[in-house]
């Protein structure tokens, strides 16, 4: 029989979640959920999910550290470094800031926040957030924009790798790989040949993860679904919506025409090479976690190569976020409208260079970016507890966003790549790159 290819397997897994996880949700109570042998449908679901993200979290420490100190230490000292750096970090700025103008002009023109004109805030009841608000926002994404260069310096790297600062994991490596490279060859050598093999075992290790995928995404996404169902609010769907129209148009318009004519490669074929990461993303909705599996999609199915590929796509999944940006920007926005406040121009652009800059900081984790939103909103001086009302969909475009993040990952070091002089398998013709 013919093996059904992995991308299939957790597309089909995701539908069939959908389907059961309705299922359950439309059978429950305020006060029960059905149940096999005195367990929960939906706790047996969160179990499973559980247990498939952890192995791909676990990973993602040492797969981080041995990527980059490869990537910077095989990238060589010197010029050749900051020449790739260099591109990378303007191509991260320059596409996030894309995302973000989209979510602006499409909230803007959309209005979610009025309904016949009226501000929605009596429909939605903007009130005090939900008890457990600050226990999800704590402790994760920034607590302040500087902070963001403070945490790039951790005075701990182990505890800053235990907590999931990722920022200070990745400089620490940046600097480890790059003061290797000035090692005598001695030195040098042993400790390459090291952070090398450790980087393939992760690699391999990843592989046998992605095994078990299409169970793991199935427990993910059908929790999600038997506990939310697919009702709420109008103006709330319609927000949901038009922000799922601008990472659409951000994704599949914005990111290939970069890919067309600067990469010079064929948008649909490396679409197609990314989709095992970006369908791993949309049912993690987290970056880092997926970051194993965008590693293999963009070397195995893009032909990128792991020079560019170690040192481009972690620093992506932590710093690149395109759904994220635009996310915080449009989230920002509805509740402005939802509350009846004009914003002036000066605010609007706060807001754009804010969402810009904890989008570099948020972790790559699910609903990081909500605590992004309150730093946008309390920096404009919107109320910080409107955030309550976005966390109703906030699961779903959580998945949306980060499929995204990590699509604009997969087009830059693609890009990079072709601009590097590499082939790749999915250039055009005999086109060079521009
Ligand atoms: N979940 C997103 C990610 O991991 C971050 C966010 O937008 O909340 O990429």
């Amino acid at each position: 029989m013919r093996k059904i290819a992995l991308h299939w397997q957790i597309l089909i897994a995701i539908a069939l979640a959908a389907v059961v996880g309705f299922t359950i949700n439309q059978v429950s109570t305020d006060t029960s959920t059905p149940s096999i042998f005195g367990v929960e449908w939906i706790a047996i679901f969160d179990y499973i999910g559980r247990i498939f993200l952890n192995a791909l979290k676990m990973i993602i420490v040492p797969l981080i550290t041995s990527s980059i100190i490869v990537g910077v230490a095989g990238i060589g000292s010197g010029g050749n470094l900051g020449a790739l750096g260099g591109k990378t970090l303007l191509f991260y700025a320059s596409t996030t800031l894309a995302a973000i103008l989209v979510g602006l002009l499409v909230v803007n023109a959309v209005g979610p926040g009025f309904q016949d004109g009226e501000p929605v805030r009596d429909i939605l009841a903007l009130e005090a957030p939900p008890e457990d608000f600050e226990e999800r926002v704590a402790g994760r994404g920034v607590g302040d924009v500087a902070e963001i260069f403070l945490r790039m310096v951790p005075e701990n790297i182990f505890k800053a790798a235990a907590d999931g600062q990722m920022l200070g994991l990745i400089f620490f490596s940046i600097l480890f790989g790059y003061f290797m490279t000035h090692l005598a060859h001695q030195y040098a050598e042993p400790l390459f040949n090291f952070w090398n093999a450790v980087f393939h075992v992760m690699m391999r290790m990843t592989e046998f993860i992605m095994l078990f995928a299409p169970i793991g995404v199935f427990g993910l996404v059908a929790k999600v679904i038997a506990e939310t169902g697919f009702d709420a609010a109008r103006p709330l769907l319609i927000f949901a919506l038009s922000v799922i129209v601008a990472l659409a148009i951000h994704a599949f318009v914005t990111l290939p025409l970069l890919l067309r004519f600067i990469g010079r490669v064929d948008p649909l074929k490396t679409i197609k090479g990314a989709s095992p990461a970006m369908l791993t993303a949309f049912s993690t909705a987290s970056s880092s976690a997926t970051l194993p599996i965008t590693m293999e999609s963009v070397e195995e199915n893009i032909g990128v190569s792991n020079k560019v590929s170690s040192f481009v796509l972690p620093l992506g999944a932590t710093v690149n976020m395109n759904g994220t940006a635009l996310y915080e920007c449009a989230a920002a926005i509805f509740i402005a409208q939802a509350y009846g406040f004009d914003l002036t121009f000066g605010q609007q652009f706060a807001i754009v260079v804010i969402a810009l800059l904890t989008s570099i900081g948020v972790a790559g984790v699910p609903s990081a970016s909500l605590v992004a939103i309150a730093i946008i909103l309390a920096a404009v001086g919107l109320p910080v507890e409107a955030i309550g009302v976005l966390m109703v969909f906030d699961r779903i475009l959580d998945m949306c966003r980060t499929s995204v993040n990590i699509w604009g990952d997969a087009c830059c070091a693609t890009i990079i790549a072709r601009l590097e002089g590499e082939k790749t398998k999915v250039g055009i013709g005999d086109q060079e790159p521009a």
